[in-house]
This record gives structure tokens, sequence and C-alpha cells, in this order.
């Protein structure tokens, strides 16, 4: 029983580190696109820690949460440089815009966010517009645009089209 019990747990050992040697590789380059887009564009979280993690279980690419976490899924491991960026620029405006609102007024904002689908729709706009005026416009289409194709979309719901992007970004000249 004592021996059975040790093999389970040297099993369990042995996956975890197994599966998180491979993921720190991942993770290592989410880091270090965070790293260059904050010394450029997102002054408000120099002083932030910024933690990746990854899931599997979502139908999302990225996902902010409170306390600066951001999560990006593993089907991204094989993606583009531009498209990680696009990814990882889209989560920093989540994260920029919470830092601006202090920690309190984000974990309540948090909780209607998942409830009202209205004020999703209002805040994926405003921040894929933020992401533009960013300059990650190109960046932001290149991911659109998978998304669009994989989920077989005609228009995107929560945040701005890929055609949307382009044209507003024309607009404010950002393109
Ligand atoms: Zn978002």
């Amino acid at each position: 029983m004592f021996n059975y019990i040790n093999l389970l747990s040297f099993r369990r050992f042995y996956k975890f580190v197994f599966i998180n040697y491979f993921m720190k590789e991942y993770i290592e380059r989410y880091n270090d696109i965070v790293n260059e887009l904050v010394k450029k564009s997102f002054s408000k979280l120099k002083d932030k820690k910024i933690k990746i993690f990854e899931f599997g279980f979502i139908n999302l690419y990225g996902l902010f949460l409170p306390f600066n976490f951001i999560g990006m899924n593993k089907k991204c491991r094989g993606f583009s440089e531009e498209e990680i960026r696009g990814i990882l620029a889209h989560e920093l405006c989540h994260a920029e815009f919470g830092a601006k609102k202090g920690i309190l007024w984000l974990m309540v904002f948090f909780v209607f966010y998942w409830f009202f689908s209205k004020l999703r729709i209002d805040e994926e706009i405003r921040n894929d517009r933020e992401v533009v005026k960013k300059g990650y416009a190109k960046e932001l289409f290149k991911i659109t645009k998978r998304i669009e194709k994989e989920y077989n979309l005609d228009n995107i719901k929560y945040g701005l089209s890929s055609k949307e992007i382009k044209s507003y970004a024309r607009k404010i000249k950002k393109w």
C-alpha cells in the first residue's frame, strides 16, 4: 500500500515537472514580449509584476484576471510572433485600465463583466480601440483574422472585427 501511494505521487510529481519544463519555454517567450510591450507602450504597468500562466479549458486565446494575471491558451504555442503580440497587447490594455481604476473597482467590474453581456461588449470594444491607439493595429488584426477563421465568424461580438480594426486604425492614422 505504502509503495503504491509512493509510486502514484512519484508519477504525479514526474508529470508535473515534465509538463512545467516544456511550459516554461512558452512562458518565457510570452514574458519577453510582455516586457518589451510594457517598456514601449504601457508606462502605467512599469512597476507591476505581470504573471503569465497557461490554460487549456476555455474558448479564449487570452485572459486577464485581477492582480495582473494574464492567461494564454495552450493553443497559442504555435502562433506567430505578431499574433502573440496582438493577444498580449490586448490583455495589457485591460491590465493598464485596471491599474488606472484601482483594485477595488477592478474586482467589482470583474464580477459584473461575466454577468452582463452588454458590459462585456462595450469593454472589449473600448479595449480593442485602445490597442489600436497604442499602435498595435496590425497585430490585433492578425489575431482577430485567426479567430474569425477558426470560429467561422462574420462578426466578432466581444470586440472589434478585423474590418473594424482596419477602418478604425486608418481613421486615426495608426495603420
Ligand atoms: Zn479582452
